[in-house]
């Protein structure tokens, strides 16, 4: 049984219990013991709860659905972006999908031309499971002519977002990539807040394209509830582990899910007290200075960096339901 203490959730209004697994933290959680709770800081004395939004796999993630572009994706994006005052969204690019389709300039272009700047997510989105650092290291060189062209004035800043937040499969590996990085002035883009968007966004596919009315509904209200689990649970997680609310990094893909619910996904997050802020001010803040390294792959957000790094004090974590969303909608009609 490891150690527990009470913290009042500004996000549903409820009191959450913090606790210590006794071994790892992917441990069963300890049971939630249902007692009465002191609270000892309300959340008015909180500071606010600031995030900076990022979009990865610009112009093309996942699956699309009918009738949905690639560019109305973008622009649906764009304009929830545009009525909620979101300031610099970094978009992160993976500019192979223009060679098989060149008209994919568009999206990028409209990104730009909305103001919101481009980082480097990879050429082709490679996994550091299944290649080597040389050609990892020549993926995200083959990025930065697209990025060039499409920056205003052809001035930017070198910002670079690892595919699958995954940093490295060894200490020693993910030494040398951030050491790479370094030398070509890229700064790194952690993450904070991620609830696994691109998993929802395949099953929405599917289950759009199979004319599973009741699915797609079902997929959209299980997407808004883990994002706001998650959104709950990073903020938690943070106080926690730094002993202060943070700014947060949320990450959201470029998918046909997310062009239909970014507005109730920001209305959402917005009625739970978030205010948005730039990437550049979010990572002003210290702990994004920090980086975290251990044995074995280094994976997952700042928060699941530091928790596998240092261990701390931290919520139950959450189960994804992404097993059952890859289940949804794959049986072949009758
Ligand atoms: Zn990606």
């Amino acid at each position: 049984m490891g150690t527990c203490r009470t913290r009042r959730s500004l996000l549903f209004a409820t009191v959450l219990i913090a606790c210590r697994p006794s071994a790892a933290h992917d441990a069963p959680a300890p049971p939630v013991e249902a007692t009465e709770l002191s609270v000892d800081r309300g959340p008015s004395e909180l500071d606010p709860l600031q995030v900076a939004i990022t979009v990865d796999d610009l112009p093309a993630h996942g699956p699309t659905i009918d009738g949905l572009t690639r560019l109305a994706v973008h622009q649906a994006l764009l304009a929830a972006f545009a009525s909620h005052e979101v300031p610099q969204v970094y978009g992160f690019v993976n500019a192979q999908s223009l060679e098989r389709a060149p008209e994919l300039r568009a999206p990028l272009e409209a990104w730009v031309a909305a103001g919101h700047p481009l980082g480097n997510h990879t050429y082709s989105h490679p996994s550091l499971r299944e290649i080597g650092l040389d050609d990892y290291f020549a993926d995200i060189a083959q990025n930065e002519p697209t990025l060039d062209a499409l920056a205003p004035g052809g001035v930017r800043t070198p910002t670079f977002r690892y595919p699958y937040l995954l940093e490295g499969m060894s200490r020693e590996d993910t030494l040398a990539i951030r050491a790479h990085l370094d030398e070509r002035g890229y700064r790194d883009a952690p993450v904070t807040i991620d609830f696994y968007d691109w998993a929802f966004n395949a099953a929405f596919a599917r289950c759009t394209a199979a004319g599973n009315s009741r699915a797609v509904q079902a997929i959209e209200k299980t997407y808004m509830a883990h994002a706001m689990e998650m959104l709950a649970w990073s903020d938690a997680a943070a106080q926690a582990l730094y002993g202060r609310r943070i700014p947060h990094v949320l990450l959201i893909h470029a998918g046909a899910i997310n062009a239909g619910l970014i507005e109730p996904l920001l209305d959402a997050m917005e009625a739970e007290g978030v205010e948005w802020i730039s990437l550049d001010d979010a990572l002003a803040d210290p702990v994004y200075a920090e980086t975290y390294v251990h044995e074995g792959r280094n994976q997952g957000t700042l928060l699941d960096q530091k928790i596998d790094t240092e261990g701390g004090e931290h919520p139950p974590r959450h189960t994804h339901p992404r097993a059952l969303l890859e289940a949804m909608c794959t049986e072949s009609a009758p």
